[in-house]
């Protein structure tokens, strides 16, 4: 059984040192959210019969996860002529696409070092609670965090400085102290960590930074690279 929403785990073994605070994006930044998407895509048309086309017409009107899952599930029910409500469809979604996110065990191992060496470590997510906590339990990220915040669950989203606060509280800690914050999103991760004062990793999935932009502390190209840079920079 998983701790409630937002918990701050015990961590008996945790060594005496100083404590940074480390927020980490969940979707396309530690979970690989596009690959897990298309395997719900294939599951579902193969499901539901619903030809060769379904599968990227599906992963294209998802809007890389932006678009509002109602909205979603109403232009799938409307474009296939499905007999399911869209609130039925999005039900089955909610169950089903958590159980096809992974993160693969060398990222938790890099997490589990981090924390052994003294970071505070915290997911916070814009989504729905349900799903993105469902993700954190299938992952096995749970049992190697400090906390998390959803933007659901706290009537608050990226960039807003108040979710960063609030995902820090989660954490047991502050952003008084400042610390570091790794995502793949341009608005919500980056320059939301940079207005509540974190340090920043930037996944760019091959993007370019926009021009005129403030860039990241750094840039990478996955998250794996991302908690590597963070265990050589740590100096005790
Ligand atoms: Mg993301």
């Amino acid at each position: 059984m998983h701790p409630p929403r937002g918990h701050t785990a015990d961590r008996p073994h945790r060594p005496a040192l100083r404590q940074l605070l480390l927020l980490l994006d969940l979707d396309n930044t530690i979970v690989d959210r596009g690959a897990g998407l298309l395997r719900w895509a294939e599951e579902f048309s193969r499901e539901h019969s619903l030809g060769a086309d379904a599968v990227e017409w599906l992963m294209t009107a998802d809007g890389d996860g932006l678009k509002p899952r109602d909205r979603y599930f109403a232009e799938v029910q409307q474009r296939f002529t499905l007999p399911a409500a869209p609130d039925e469809l999005h039900h089955a979604y909610q169950a089903r696409y958590p159980r096809h996110m992974y993160c693969p065990q060398s990222v938790l191992d890099q997490l589990a070092r981090l924390r052994d060496s003294g970071w505070t470590i915290g997911v916070i997510t814009n989504g729905l609670t349900t799903t993105q906590e469902a993700v954190l339990e299938h992952t096995g990220l749970i049992a190697y965090l400090d906390g998390w915040s959803i933007s659901e669950a706290e009537g608050v989203c990226k960039p807003d400085k108040a979710h960063f606060e609030r995902a820090a509280s989660r954490c047991g800690s502050s952003l008084d102290d400042g610390g570091w914050m790794i995502g793949d999103s341009i608005d919500a991760d980056v320059c939301g960590a940079k207005g509540a004062g974190l340090s920043t990793i930037w996944i760019s999935r091959q993007r370019t930074w926009p021009i005129g932009l403030p860039p990241p502390d750094h840039a990478v190209g996955d998250i794996a690279e991302a908690l590597q840079f963070m265990l050589a920079h740590t100096a005790w």
